[in-house]
């Protein structure tokens, strides 16, 4: 099947109000224009290098395609999220390009990217990241510090909170999927019924689901799902 119809398929199984997230990593721009042709408009990648060579790629294609209808450059409606790990030496490479980081998984991290905006009078969407795998692999903050981070007082002038994102552990077992994500769930619940509060205003996404476990996470209050392999087939690393 081609990336048209494996997107078509994914989304007769979301409900309208959950977005996807087209993860396009290890794969080239030409699959993303094809997924473009096909309507998509939000993409992901995690690799700080391999992000920024596209996104220099696609400006020079641009520049020898038509403007679209609004007058605006061509492929400037494309929405990028930011997934993987993101070291504080290549935040120049992505910040500046993408609409949300969805992967913040330390303080230290949060108080660069809020730095950066200071520095560059711009405010980054992000979502926390938790750590509810039981692989220890993976990276992501505790419940505990995600606590602290959007109730505590600390301020992050430069940052907007939308809300957490989640990777399950890497299983066939799903009730230990199921156990992640309620974990995850709990948590933003009780995030969102919090006093509100400047940090808390725009906090709405949950970010869980992949390939392999997204239909999963839609009991679990999906409001944004991640798919690579599903629309692009497997990576080549
Ligand atoms: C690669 C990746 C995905 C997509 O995984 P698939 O199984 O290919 O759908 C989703 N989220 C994150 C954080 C990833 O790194």
């Amino acid at each position: 099947m081609g990336i048209a119809e494996n997107i078509e398929k994914i989304k007769v199984e979301l409900p309208s109000t959950v977005k996807l997230v087209a993860v396009s990593k290890f794969h080239p721009l030409e699959n993303i224009l094809e997924a473009y042709g096909a309507g998509q408009r939000v993409f992901a990648e995690s690799r700080p290098q391999e992000f920024h060579a596209k996104i220099l790629e696609l400006q020079e294609i641009s520049k020898g395609v038509e403007k679209l209808s609004t007058g605006a450059p061509a492929f400037s409606d494309i929405e990028w999220h930011f997934i993987g790990h993101l070291q504080s030496n290549k935040i120049k490479l992505v910040l500046p390009y993408v609409s949300m980081v969805q992967s913040v998984d330390s303080l230290k991290l949060l108080e660069e990217i809020d730095a950066w905006g200071a520095r560059e009078g711009c405010i980054t969407n992000v979502l926390l990241e938790a750590h509810i795998a039981s692989e220890m692999t993976k990276s992501g903050l505790s419940i505990n510090e995600i606590e602290e981070i959007l109730l505590g007082g600390q301020e992050f002038p430069n940052i907007c909170f939308r809300g957490l994102m989640g990777m399950a552990t890497f299983t066939d077992d799903e009730s230990v999927i199921r156990a992640d994500f309620s974990k995850i769930k709990n948590l933003f619940d009780r995030i969102c019924s919090a006093p509100a509060s400047e940090k808390l205003k725009d906090f709405s996404e949950l970010s869980i689901g992949m390939s392999d476990d997204f239909e999963i996470a839609l009991e679990y209050g999906a409001t944004m799902v991640r798919i690579g392999t599903d629309i692009f087939g497997p990576r080549v690393y």
